[in-house]
């Protein structure tokens, strides 16, 4: 299809500024594209995304809430119960603990306080201590907030959304087909309900996934496509990071050029959206990550769940360096 990728790549983003929809095969032309093609393609998303988002660049500090201590078997996670990661356990943190994160997001100029539990879904006491902590940091800061805490139901969401929150993450992690593959101890459609009861909520929906562990290119283009048809607000694009003490431990690392052919992938198919440059950045793109701001409009800044980061102060320079802005909170 694509004999003249400059002409072509540059046809497809003007169709989708165009206002028309991106097909299934075209989003898998985007990941087998070669490395010739590579600038000319993040050209096209950067034509796309520099409409929505301009040159802003949206930070995002991300707080573990309750780390390692979850009962279900996702084989990619270092926080599941399958997994022997070395990494930090402790229970629900403190609503002091948790409005604390959040200063330190407002002092480095973050738009979104992401407060994650590692867990099937929040019990009771966690809830209440959750929303005390929203409940608090909605009262001194502008900050919008968004908590990833499992399946929810409901009213469960709704009691988030009285508390404060602005977002829940759920993310759908692959696509439908390969899901069975990474984990057993609940369902597809469980992760989709909750979708759906946070979208009754009236809560935004923040849904993504991680690329690179063993799925097929169609496989992440179905994803790209489940999350259009759920129509969320915001996705995270993880890139996997093999982790010690995990089932995946062995898979090979995903290569920098197919990180960055999976972020314009998600943006050229879901071209309003947040897309994020999420967890793995440094360690799967190394050298090129600057190249994620032509595709992605927000990136996790301070680390992650059980990861460290590059640093707040080389990602403003990375952005700063590249001709990009790092967004304000819109009033
Ligand atoms: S539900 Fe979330 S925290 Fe629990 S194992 Fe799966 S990815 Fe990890």
């Amino acid at each position: 299809m694509i004999s003249d990728p400059f002409m072509n790549w540059n046809e497809l983003s003007a169709k989708i500024l165009g206002g028309r929809s991106i097909s299934r095969d075209e989003g898998v032309q985007i990941l087998r594209s070669s490395d010739d093609e590579l600038l000319a393609l993040l050209q096209a998303a950067f034509d796309v995304r520099r409409a929505y988002f301009g040159r802003r660049v949206n930070l995002h500090v991300i707080q573990n809430v309750k780390s390692g201590l979850c009962s279900e078997d996702c084989a990619f996670c270092s926080q599941s119960a399958v997994s022997s990661s070395p990494i930090e356990r402790y229970s629900m943190q403190s609503p002091e603990e948790i409005v604390d994160g959040a200063k330190r997001a407002d002092e480095l100029g973050a738009v979104k306080y992401c407060m994650v539990a590692s867990s099937r879904g929040p019990s009771q006491p966690e809830l209440t201590v959750l929303c005390d902590a929203l409940r608090r940091i909605k009262g001194r800061s502008k900050l919008h907030l968004c908590v990833s805490l499992g399946l929810l139901d409901e009213e469960e969401a709704r009691g988030l959304k009285a508390a404060g929150a602005d977002r829940i993450n759920h993310n759908l992690e692959t696509s439908r087909r390969f899901f069975p593959s990474i984990c057993q101890a609940h369902g597809y459609d469980d992760r989709i309900r909750t979708i759906r009861n946070a979208q009754a909520a009236g809560l935004e929906i923040c849904s993504g996934g991680l690329v690179g562990m063993g799925e097929t290119l169609e496989d992440r283009v179905d994803l790209a496509l489940e999350l259009r048809e759920l129509k969320v607000n915001s996705i995270p694009v993880n890139f996997f990071n093999p982790r010690a003490g995990t089932p995946l431990e062995k898979v090979a690392k995903i290569k920098p050029g197919d990180c960055l052919r999976a972020l314009a992938m998600f943006r050229m198919i879901n071209p309003t959206c947040d897309i994020r440059a999420a967890g793995g950045r440094e360690a799967c793109i190394g050298l090129l990550q600057p190249l994620v701001l032509y595709s992605a409009n927000s990136i996790f800044t301070e680390g992650y769940l059980t990861t460290p980061g590059q640093g707040y102060s080389r990602d403003r320079a990375m952005i700063e360096d590249a001709g990009f802005e790092v967004a304000a909170i819109e009033a």
